[in-house]
């Protein structure tokens, strides 16, 4: 298994201010652990329970991310443990988060998820969407949830300009928010795009976290 080495080259290649998140989603738990080993803390999944059972097996000091798209009945599985949630895209989830949050006196951090790829809307917010959401006032409301920042993925494409263009977008929403935002009360600095095919765009493009599977723990089924 080559886990070890594709995580040392990830990595060297990454600039210090980068996050690495290594999605071990379908994978075994001893691959997990051989990252873990290797000096890996930072893990994303994208299913509530597969993410909560391996978080029971595997080492307490690990930083569990979750990655996918969660439904407002699954938050309770992941709560008391959960590192970042990555892709918020309702004000139901942000309410159910809170709400869950609040019963066992944690403050947990999420991102916003963007609606940047051409593809048909999957989930996320869109710009003006988002715009709204932070002119509102509404998310400094949220005593248990603090938005730390954005999260999107590009179009499925091997045309790297029109991914590259997707993450500028994402990057001047970003920055766009932080000037909307005039009272400074959301601390809004992380920006999660890039996975194993487009990450070093991402990167060029402002990415301050990559979430990196196939490239480290090879092709999912
Ligand atoms: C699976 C997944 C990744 C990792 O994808 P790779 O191409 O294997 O690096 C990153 N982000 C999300 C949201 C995912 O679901």
């Amino acid at each position: 298994m080559m886990i070890k080495e594709n995580l040392k080259a990830i990595r060297e290649s990454l600039p210090d201010h980068v996050t690495l998140v290594a999605v071990s989603k379908t994978k075994p738990v001893e691959m997990i652990r051989e990252a873990y080993d290797a000096g890996q803390r930072d893990f994303g999944e994208n299913r509530p329970q597969e993410m909560q059972s391996k978080h029971k097996e595997l080492p307490e000091d690990i930083r569990w991310h979750m990655i996918g798209h969660l439904q407002t009945n699954k938050v309770k599985y992941i709560i008391d443990f959960v590192h970042l949630i990555h892709a918020v895209d309702s004000i139901r989830l942000l309410e159910e988060i809170e709400k869950r949050a609040a019963r066992i006196g944690r403050k947990v951090d999420v991102l916003l998820q963007v609606h940047i790829a051409q593809e048909e809307a999957k989930y996320g917010f869109d710009d003006k969407e988002l715009k709204e959401l932070i002119s509102s006032g509404e998310l400094t409301g949220f005593e248990h949830v603090n938005v730390r920042g954005l999260m999107g993925m590009a179009t499925f494409t091997d045309d790297m300009r029109q991914v590259r263009s997707e993450f500028k977008m994402l990057k001047k929403f970003h920055d766009s928010i932080l000037e909307l935002e005039d009272d400074k009360k959301l601390d809004m600095n992380t920006l999660s795009i890039g996975m194993s095919g487009d990450f070093e765009v991402a990167i060029e493009e402002g990415s301050t976290m990559v979430r990196i599977g196939s490239s480290i723990f090879g092709a999912r089924n």
